[in-house]
């Protein structure tokens, strides 16, 4: 008989890297329960993965309370944030409440249940300005945004729920996740999309007349920022090894998730050319406030600990699957 796994809590499990984590997770035969507010996600994602979708906040006790009681759940993925960068600084409140009050809820509805496993979705905007590059787990945290701050919290609160409460965690931190599901059963959606991977697509679809690149004067080789970006699938890979880790009794730990590689603005406006064989109109534009020049991490410590490794690092790979999805989503044009 298949052995049956346990059940996991997905929070934003309809968002972007959430769903591609639900898929993980249903293809290694986990239970899955998604709790979703559906203010940036989307309920086709997950209907359409037939998993079941709790729509509510994570800051609504009541609501998590009835949730642990019904259902046999073993570990939590968190992925439910907040997370537009500039949006968190004209309305630090919002990103306070949803990502540091709502993740506490969530932590304390946990502790009542008796869950003692988390994984976290946390972000290289904790480093703020690097020193070191590529950046390794143990570089100093100075967030330069609300975001980044309420990321970094939540890491402390976690520390201190271990020592205390033996609430164990593995935390990632993301550089820049990119791409779609390889088959194009899940994608990029964002409302508004700001990331530079799907709106060079955009233009090369004709979906807008061009794209901006936003500061041409950093101190890089072509003075457009670098970046480290990361396959979503490779994202939720490590995520479902962060849970069979957790579940199997380890400890507590913190892993950047990169591919330790950097592309330029001007690179990957180029590679979406050659993949889509598109014409694309590039425009220079001012800086975009808050960006570091580069931001590149170290991922050994997640490939020795997890005995993760990137399926996708290439970025013509990762522009390929976006573009597939793209498709998909806006029709070919
Ligand atoms: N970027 C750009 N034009 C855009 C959107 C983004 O030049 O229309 C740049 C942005 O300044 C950053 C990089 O592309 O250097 C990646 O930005 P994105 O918003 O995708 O991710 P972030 O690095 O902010 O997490």
């Amino acid at each position: 008989m298949a052995e049956t796994k346990p059940m996991i809590l997905v929070t934003g499990g309809a968002g972007y890297i959430g769903s591609h984590a639900v898929l993980a997770l249903q293809e290694a035969g986990y239970g899955v329960v998604v709790l979703d507010n559906l203010v940036y996600g989307h309920r086709e994602l997950v209907e359409a993965l037939g998993v079941k979708l709790i729509v509510g906040d994570t800051s609504d006790r009541p609501l998590l309370d009835q949730l642990f009681a019904d259902h046999p759940i073993a570990a939590v993925m968190h992925f439910a944030a907040y997370a537009y960068v500039g949006e968190s600084v004209t309305e630090p409140a919002k990103y306070y409440q949803n990502n540091v009050v709502g993740t506490l809820t969530l932590l304390d509805a946990m502790r009542a249940a008796g869950v003692n496993c988390f994984v976290f979705s946390s972000t290289c905007a904790t480093y703020g300005i690097p020193q070191t590059l590529p950046i390794p787990e143990t570089h100093p945290q100075d967030p330069i945004n609300p975001y980044g701050q309420t990321k970094l919290m939540v890491e402390k609160i976690l520390d201190d729920y271990d020592r205390a409460y033996g609430l164990r965690s593995v935390r990632f931190r993301y550089f820049n996740a990119a791409g779609a599901d390889p088959n194009s059963r899940l994608g990029e959606d964002h409302n508004p999309e700001t990331h530079l991977i799907p709106l060079i697509l955009d233009a090369a679809m004709g979906r807008r007349d061009n794209i901006a690149i936003f500061g041409t004067d950093y101190p890089t080789p072509d003075g457009t920022c670098i970046r480290d970006y990361i396959h979503v699938t490779d994202l939720a890979a490590a995520h479902l090894l962060g849970i069979d880790y957790l579940l199997q009794g380890g400890k507590t730990e913190v892993l950047n998730l990169g591919n330790g590689n950097g592309f330029s603005v001007r690179e990957v406006i180029e590679q979406v050319r050659q993949t889509t064989g598109r014409d694309v109109v590039a425009v220079e534009c001012d800086r975009r406030p808050g960006d570091p020049p580069v931001l590149v991490g170290s991922c050994e410590k997640a490939q020795n600990i997890l005995g993760w490794q990137p399926r996708y690092g290439d970025l013509g790979q990762i522009v390929a699957h976006a573009w597939q999805w793209h498709q998909k989503r806006y029709g070919q044009h």
